[in-house]
């Protein structure tokens, strides 16, 4: 090795790279952190699972940040039957999961990492790849994210809204006494709700969320983010690998793609732990082998409800009551549903 020389470049200080950056840290590695981007985005709501508290936890990520324990979720459709609730008691653990913001969580781990920034591209031995951007053909949805920060009356507690309308899913998760709206809707009406008048939206929303999470009566910071499912064919290349949104970029309809990253970044660094090569062949094919399962399972979950949960047709209606209702009597799959969202196959009982 080289006296300059890294054992690992992570590229992209996104919350997936800092993670795989403070792990591999952890794991004895030289570890150099290049970041394209000085500032992370502004607001964007970020519901974390259990699993994923449990990974920043060990890497005195989860001390001080401002996250909102979820401790039910209702899921509902608009204009349909069926309606379903999953409690922490359902998965017998104190909280579903953890809402907080893109932003907040990605100062939190740039602090976490700060001595390991770099702006010069130094050589390194393995190369971890975690720019955000999935080099893969792309799936568009019909659909756009519309993101804001709702004030709702009365304010919002700890419980999470799910509600599926014919326009696509829309989410309110409770923040700090309010609640962060993810609504997915056609592009032309996502734009157009992003900067229509303030009345017009709330009214809008106001029927398209029902009445359960309150009454809509302010919204701060709406953005829009186009939805888009882009997965690369293999997660390794020589001396590289791939992770997080770099490996796989989801929907955000089920809350999975950062909570699967930090998966990806977490059993990195186990699976380099003790390798004197971090850049050899057979130890990133075991890795990359190792993600496959709980890669393709979160794929398929939120491309499944992304698709099956959209159209108003009396048929897609009747499906979706016929599937949250099947939830609501059945506690074995319904339990099974939360766990698998929490801590993705790996964690199963
Ligand atoms: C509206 C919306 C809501 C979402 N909600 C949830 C949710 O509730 N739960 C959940 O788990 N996931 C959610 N997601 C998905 C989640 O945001 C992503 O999965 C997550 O941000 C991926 O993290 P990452 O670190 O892999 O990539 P990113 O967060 O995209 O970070 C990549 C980083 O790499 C940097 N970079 C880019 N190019 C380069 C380069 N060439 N060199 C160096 N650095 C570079 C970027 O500046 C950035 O800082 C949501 C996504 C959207 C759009």
């Amino acid at each position: 090795m080289l006296a300059a020389e890294a054992d690992v470049l992570v590229r992209g200080a996104g919350p997936v790279g800092c993670a795989a950056a403070a792990a591999l840290r952890d794991a004895g590695f030289k570890v150099e952190v290049m970041e394209a981007q000085a500032a992370p985005p502004g607001f964007r709501p970020i519901a974390l699972s259990q699993g994923s508290r449990l990974i920043l936890e060990r890497l005195g990520a989860w001390q001080g940040l401002q996250a909102t324990p979820i401790e039910s979720i209702e899921v509902s459709q608009a204009g349909g039957f069926g309606r379903t609730r999953f409690d922490a008691a359902d998965a017998g653990v104190p909280a579903l999961g953890y809402v907080t913001d893109y932003g907040i969580l990605t100062e939190n781990f740039r602090f976490l990492v700060r001595e390991l920034l770099t702006s010069e591209s130094l050589p390194a031995r393995c190369t971890v790849h975690a720019e955000g951007i999935a080099d893969a053909q792309e799936k568009r949805y019909a659909q756009h994210a519309l993101v804001a920060l709702v004030h709702s009356e009365p304010p919002a507690q700890h419980t999470a809204f799910e509600r599926f309308t014919g326009e696509g899913p829309l989410a309110l998760l409770p923040f700090a006494g309010r609640h962060a709206l993810v609504w997915t809707l056609p592009p032309e009406r996502a734009q157009r709700l992003a900067a229509c008048p303030e009345k017009e939206f709330l009214d809008a929303l106001a029927t398209a969320a029902g009445r359960r999470a309150g009454a809509p009566v302010k919204v701060e910071m709406r953005t829009v983010h186009p939805l888009v499912l882009r997965v690369r064919r293999t997660r390794i290349a020589p001396r590289a690998v791939y992770i997080g949104n770099a490996a796989q970029t989801l929907h955000p309809v089920a809350g999975q793609g950062l909570n699967l990253g930090l998966r990806d970044a977490w059993d990195l660094a186990q699976a380099l732990r003790g390798a004197t090569e971090p850049g050899e062949a057979a130890v990133l094919e075991a890795y990359a082998a190792s993600r496959r399962l709980d890669a393709a399972a979160a794929i398929r979950v939120t491309d499944l409800l992304a698709r099956g949960f959209m159209g108003s047709s009396r048929v897609a209606r009747a499906a979706r009551g016929a599937a949250l209702t099947a939830l609501d009597l059945l506690p074995a799959p319904r339990r099974f549903f939360a766990r698998r969202m929490m801590f993705g196959p790996s964690a199963l009982p």
